[in-house]
């Protein structure tokens, strides 16, 4: 058994990482992402230390400072002397990720600047990694040194083993930091927060007293150009397998028993491997009308732009509780919300009990805005028992809130892996789907603007249906806002 440690022990013992080597320093990811993240971080007070880029660009430290000087820009960054202070920190190696001379002149690089606990950036396509690992092998890089893995890690079971094993070939898997970006929002922490930071849940949150619930991650838009790579992962790769199951993970897991990583990992790591895993019959795909005509798309693709699932985790807690997940694109409009519905009570008093048959529930809005109710059945003035389901709203929304990979860059160079996923996760996750990469049905045609194709209602019927996310209203706080602004 894995031994306890908390998060700030486990940082203390491997440090803060004294270089950042950037692999992919050129690539599509970086110019959008991780630049403007590291310029954030320089002005946290989070990145002090030399940022070494690696790409094969025939680029040298000035074509380096100049990309991530546009791409800061691009994206609305200030030109301050926070981007001039990173632009200082960058250096740039040139070479072939498949040729050892690339690592010998990344070794002398990292000497020049006086690293000895490098964290090595895999912002580069999977396929990569196995050169780049041995590279870093063979040139003892990855001694005293950590690694931070983009996703996706894998595209069914096998190749995530496959992957896994290449890691850890280099490195212990506690210098392992897989970055999933969506565990680095405010939104998603604070379904954890809110879980175990309060006392009235937890004695409702299980299957006495919960009925099912109802998860959907909506886009109103399509592939947008990227429907090469699209065509290699679909909606279960891409949002149900991660995503969507982390949610499933935070909402469903045992308290962790202490303070650290290692406790919310296995708790975790426990709700995935008591998912059951999904057949056909649990699984309806959808293809929106136009998918095929995109470029990069073949014209008989049966690759899923939506998938609906229904999902049960056979544990203690959880027995005969249905979760109902939902993704996909050209939807009706672009949300993120968990609804997990309360049981009716066990009398129905009332005269009205009948006529607005949703029963309780606890809404978690998490896109585009962030918001939690809890709708209770209050009684309308008057001499009749009747009332109406109303919410309580509080607004989590806050402009404070970080970029996810500032959050988790930061994170994986102070060495706290708090919101990183450890390999069991991953693996287990991977077990839940991996039948169904391959045993589905075929995927339906769906129109665009609508949630999806009407096959998945079936998945839903034995709870009164889908709800379907609706544009939020205004809160009297926003409009008080408004107004006075
Ligand atoms: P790109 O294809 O845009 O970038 C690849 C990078 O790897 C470039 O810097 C390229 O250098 C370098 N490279 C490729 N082959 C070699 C080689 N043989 N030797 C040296 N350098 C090489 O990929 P992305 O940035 O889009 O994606 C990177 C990773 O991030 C992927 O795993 C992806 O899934 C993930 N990701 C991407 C997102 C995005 O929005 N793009 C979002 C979330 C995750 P050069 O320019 O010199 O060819």
């Amino acid at each position: 058994m894995s031994q306890a440690r908390p998060v700030r022990e486990q940082a203390a013992r491997q440090g803060d990482a004294d270089a950042l080597v950037f692999f992919g320093a050129s690539g599509d990811l970086a110019r959008k992402q991780i630049f403007p993240a590291l310029r954030a971080m320089v002005e946290a007070g989070e990145l002090s230390v030399p940022v070494v880029g690696v790409a094969h660009s025939g680029w040298d430290t000035d074509d380096l400072r100049k990309r991530a000087r546009e791409s800061v820009l691009e994206r609305g960054g200030p030109d301050d002397a926070h981007l001039d202070t990173l632009l200082g920190l960058l250096h740039y190696v040139d070479g072939d990720y498949t040729e050892a001379t690339t690592f010998a002149r990344l070794r002398e690089e990292l000497k020049r600047v006086g690293s000895t606990r490098p964290a090595h950036y895999l912002a580069i396509p999977p396929s990569l990694f196995d050169d780049v690992i041995r590279g870093l092998r063979d040139h003892g890089l990855h001694e005293d040194g950590r690694v931070i893995v983009e996703k996706p890690f894998g595209r069914d079971l096998a190749s995530a083993c496959e992957l896994d094993d290449v890691v850890s070939t280099a490195f212990a898997e506690n210098s392992v930091y897989r970055i999933d970006h969506y565990l680095g929002k405010d939104e998603i922490m604070n379904l954890l927060y809110m879980r175990f930071a309060n006392t009235f849940l937890e004695p409702v949150w299980n299957r006495q007293y919960i009925d099912h619930v109802q998860i959907t991650l909506a886009e109103d838009f399509g592939v947008e150009g990227r429907g090469a790579f699209y065509e290699s992962a679909g909606a279960l790769r891409d949002v149900i397998q991660n995503h969507v199951f982390q949610i499933v993970a935070l909402l469903a897991m045992e308290p962790p028993a202490y303070q650290g990583y290692d406790a919310v990992q296995i708790a975790k790591e426990a709700v995935f491997r008591s998912m059951r895993p999904l057949t056909r019959d649990d699984v309806v795909r959808g293809q929106f009308r136009g998918y095929r005509e995109e470029a990069g798309v073949a014209a008989d693709s049966d690759v899923e732009t939506f998938a609906a699932v229904r999902l049960h985790i056979d544990s203690w807690r959880w027995a005969g509780v249905p979760w109902l997940l939902r993704t996909g694109k050209m939807l009706a409009n672009t949300s993120g919300e968990v609804i997990v519905y309360f049981k009716r009570p066990p009398q129905q008093l009332f005269d009205d009990a009948h006529e607005d048959d949703r029963p309780n529930y606890l809404r978690f809005r998490l896109s585009p805005v962030s918001r939690i109710a809890l709708a209770a059945r209050v009684k309308s003035p008057g001499e009749e028992f009747r009332g109406l389901q109303r919410e309580l709203m509080m607004n989590t929304e806050s402009p404070l809130e970080r970029a996810p990979y500032e959050r988790l860059l930061a994170g994986a160079m102070a060495g706290d892996r708090a919101l990183f996923t450890s390999r069991g996760s991953v693996e287990a996750a991977w077990r839940v789907v991996d039948r169904v990469l391959v045993d589905h049905h075929p995927a339906v045609a769906y129109e665009p603007g609508t949630w999806g194709p009407p096959e998945a209602d079936r998945l839903a019927a034995a709870v009164g249906g889908w709800h379907h996310p609706v544009p939020e209203p205004a809160l009297d706080a926003d409009a008080s806002a408004k107004e006075n602004s």
